[in-house]
């Protein structure tokens, strides 16, 4: 089989719900297109109006819940409702591996100036739902995708604060079926086909691995009726203001937000993905099942922006894409791995039951073919130049 790849980035067509067009064009690049056409200052008007409907004039709670993890993006919104001159309480879901500088920029987000909650799920049950996520749908994030969007629900309910301020609509800068990336709204339908659950729904899980429905509380959604009660809504900061990840690099480093000293493993930059060291597992498996990595994503963006060219994208793919994650910001594999109860040996037999061998280049026997630091070649690496 031959990869084919977008003619104006280089995602493969084999990414989920990310077709190319008639003109060979991926849904992603053709949204950024349509953002041209947006008056943002319109945008910008109709976030002021929504804010002030929300305010808690009264001085006894806060004006919306903030879910942050720290990152880049985080810092971004958080100082953008404070520009507002919103009060915000700041929700964060912790990661399942949280990192130093992952901290460090959790603490520097609070000196912005805001209430905030970090809410920790049962670090037992977490440890069991990674390695089962892992193992039945090739993705150690998956309870840390569930609980991100859940615990600020939460929050939102527990709490009696209605607004709720996401960041970007993923689904608009990756790609995806068009409905969802014209909307600004989080809903339980956004999540359940868009939250990243790969199928694995919450409801599947008791009496696996000793879990019980009790244990999965956190990550279940308010049911309708709370929802009902406090008026929860959700909206995407990146419908009202253009959203670019450069730039909110650039605008939380000079309020202290802080960076890897090099480009993280198997990506592109220094500013992303910095608090959870089982990252570079999951991007390794988005690799092995697709065809594509985060560098993939990174060279994306910046291509859109014009800010790199076709050669040197695909150079940089080809360099830093779906590199085996013996390291992930400097933690080994093993200590990774350690308490999830797996080795890398174990591991590395799980990365081969994922891998679409399609993808990549075989032996003789159809055996994959791994240079001496495990590393797999793509059959093509382009399919326009
Ligand atoms: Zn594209």
């Amino acid at each position: 089989m031959m990869i084919t790849y977008c003619r104006k980035c280089v995602m493969p067509s084999t990414k989920p719900d990310l077709p190319l067009d008639i003109d060979g064009v991926c849904g992603a690049c053709r949204n950024f297109e349509s953002r041209r056409e947006i008056d943002w200052s319109a945008r910008g008007r109709e976030f002021q109006e929504i804010t002030d409907r929300y305010r808690d004039h009264t001085n006894t709670r806060w004006d919306c819940i903030v879910p942050v993890s720290g990152g880049k993006d985080s810092t971004a919104q958080v100082l953008k409702v404070l520009e507002f001159g919103l009060r915000p309480l700041c929700v964060t879901s912790t990661t399942c591996d949280l990192s130093e500088l992952g901290r460090e920029n959790i603490d520097n987000l609070k000196g912005l100036g805001v209430d905030y909650i970090e809410f920790t799920a049962n670090p037992v049950v977490r440890k069991k739902l990674n390695r089962i996520g892992l193992e039945i749908v090739g993705d150690i994030a998956w309870p840390e995708h569930v609980g991100i969007f859940t615990i600020p629900v939460r929050a939102a309910v527990q709490f009696e604060v209605p607004l709720i301020i996401w960041g970007e609509n993923a689904q608009h800068e990756y790609g995806g079926p068009a409905h969802s990336a014209t909307e600004r709204t989080l809903t339980r339908r956004w999540l359940e086909e868009f939250g990243g659950l790969l199928g694995l729904r919450v409801a599947d899980l008791p009496g696996q691995a000793g879990i019980s429905e009790g244990d999965l509380a956190s990550y279940r959604y308010p049911d309708d009726e709370e929802l009902a009660r406090v008026g929860v809504t959700g909206v995407f900061l990146g419908y009202f203001f253009e959203w670019d990840g450069l730039a909110n690099t650039l605008l939380s480093e000079a309020y202290g937000f802080k960076t890897f000293q090099t480009a993280v493993e198997g990506s592109m930059l220094s500013y992303e993905n910095l608090d959870n060291h089982q990252h570079g597992i999951h991007d390794y498996f988005k690799f092995l099942k697709y065809g594509y990595g985060r560098a993939t994503d990174h060279v994306c963006m910046q291509m859109r922006r014009g800010r790199l060219s076709r050669k040197q994208a695909i150079d940089i793919v080809r360099k830093r894409d779906g590199v085996f994650p013996w390291t992930y910001l400097g933690k080994p594999l093993a200590e990774i791995l350690e308490p999830l109860g797996l080795n890398v040996e174990e591991f590395q037999s799980i990365c081969d039951r994922f891998t679409n061998k399609q993808l990549f280049v075989t032996d003789g026997d159809g055996g994959l073919l791994r240079d001496g630091f495990g590393n797999l070649t793509k059959v093509n690496y382009d399919n326009v130049d």
